[in-house]
């Protein structure tokens, strides 16, 4: 008997909402007494399911209901948000995550054949200490201890003293990592937060894994120089080449976007005529000027890039690209150029079969499917990162907009996703049985 009923998901997230926004938005930010108070109002959700509820090392919230098998299924969300948040995102995973729970519980009499656990991960949004996914990278290993002991609030509380003033001691985080053991499957649901499937006028998405990135700041080194005496065919103005660089990371991007099969490990087909569109994209997010005064050649401007891309390869040529064109600009303008790498992180392609599964529940569920890889980082990718089978379903968000008050998603797509996301839980509990 399936028992799902979507609605109340939709129900209980107007209910956190309620409890934990004011007129801005949600303010559940992450180890302060108001996130205390939705995960008090979470756990009581769970209340009567024979499961059993623990904090691990690192703050995150494990709910398992235990199963014939103690291999185990996987479902994340987090329920903290950013200050002003919207009312969706990290929470509907969990939300969604609980009403799958009841499912499971009610069709299988309290004994699903694999064990299921539900985990609201600790400081997904990095909103405080400006480092996202605390929990999960803790749990994964990745979490740099050095970097994170040094974060600081605005209110210059420490990373650590905020930890403790939850209950949680620092130096032991990475205990978390035990959670992971027996994990054979991570799922996890969440608001698209860009407009892919908005334009396409599609429900719900299967994600292939999360970008890549490179994020480098570049520096072009000219002359200054007075601006009424110097003739234009005389000046070393590193603006200038910065100037060509914001146009040619279009071309760059427009050289790593193509169609056909998705760069994930395996043979994934599209259907015929729907070819399978993917690319890459690159910002220039900050430009800075020296001397910086109305009457001066620009002696030395700094902008910085990133760019994103899911295909590893494809990662690398749009950055072997844009140091070319910073080459050529530079000698060009006879000015000099510089690279230093302010951070990266390798692209987080998703389990192959899971896919499949994904979007097979898509289709089942609302006719059509597309996939699509996931621009920001989630929780899923520390998953992926840790060696776990892992997938992400989309669903569209209205205006394409999130980390504000007016993320929003349609009603009948919260209640498409929850039984799409449940029909994922099936098969992928399916799936594990058949491995052991
Ligand atoms: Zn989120």
């Amino acid at each position: 008997m399936n028992t799902l009923d979507p609605k109340r998901t939709i129900t209980e997230l107007k209910e956190l909402r309620a409890l934990t926004s004011d007129e801005n938005g949600a303010q559940r930010v992450a180890f302060t007494p108001m996130w205390v108070k939705a995960r008090e109002w979470y756990q009581k959700k769970l209340a009567g399911l024979p499961v059993e509820i623990h904090r691990d090392a690192a703050g995150n919230l494990w709910t398992t209901l235990i199963g014939a098998s103690e291999k185990c299924l996987l479902i994340g969300g987090h329920i903290d948000s950013v200050p002003n948040g919207g009312w969706l995102d990290g929470c509907l995973n969990v939300m969604a995550g609980v009403e799958i729970l009841r499912r499971i519980n009610r069709q299988y009499g309290g004994k699903p054949p694999v064990t299921v656990r539900l985990v609201d991960w600790a400081d997904e949004e990095g909103a405080r200490f400006g480092k996202s996914l605390f929990g999960s990278s803790a749990c994964s290993g990745n979490l740099d201890m050095n970097e994170a002991r040094g974060l600081v609030d605005k209110q210059g509380i420490k990373l650590p003293d905020a930890l403790k003033s939850v209950g949680i001691d620092f130096d032991r985080v990475k205990d978390s990592g035990i959670e992971l053991k027996n994990a054979a499957a991570y799922l996890e649901l969440h608001i698209e937060q860009g407009p892919v499937l908005l334009d396409l006028n599609l429900a719900l998405g299967a994600v292939l894994g999360t970008f890549g990135v490179e994020r480098h700041a570049i520096t072009f080194h000219g002359q200054a120089a007075h601006s009424g005496s110097t003739p234009m065919n005389r000046r070393k103005d590193a603006f200038l080449a910065a100037a060509k660089m914001s146009l040619e990371i279009y071309r760059i991007t427009e050289r790593s976007s193509g169609t056909g099969v998705p760069p994930v490990s395996s043979k994934i087909t599209e259907r015929a005529g729907r070819p399978w569109h993917y690319g890459g994209v690159c910002t220039i997010g900050s430009c800075t000027t020296k001397p910086g005064i109305v009457t001066s050649v620009v002696e030395e401007c700094r902008i910085t890039l990133d760019q994103r891309h899911l295909d590893s390869a494809k990662l690398s040529r749009m950055l072997t690209e844009a140091k070319e064109a910073s080459e050529r600009f530079a000698k060009e303008g006879n000015v000099r150029v510089s690279w230093e790498r302010l951070w990266q992180i390798a692209p987080r392609p998703f389990n192959d079969e899971l896919i499949a599964m994904c979007d097979e529940s898509i289709r089942e569920t609302c006719g059509q499917s597309h996939r699509l890889p996931s621009g920001p980082l989630h929780d899923a990718a520390e998953v992926a990162a840790a060696g776990v089978p892992t997938v992400m379903m989309f669903v569209q968000s209205l205006h394409g907009i999130s980390h504000n008050k007016i993320e929003d998603t349609k009603e009948e797509h919260l209640e498409l996703c929850v039984v799409a996301f449940d029909k994922l839980a099936e098969k992928a509990m399916g799936w594990i049985q058949k491995q052991f």
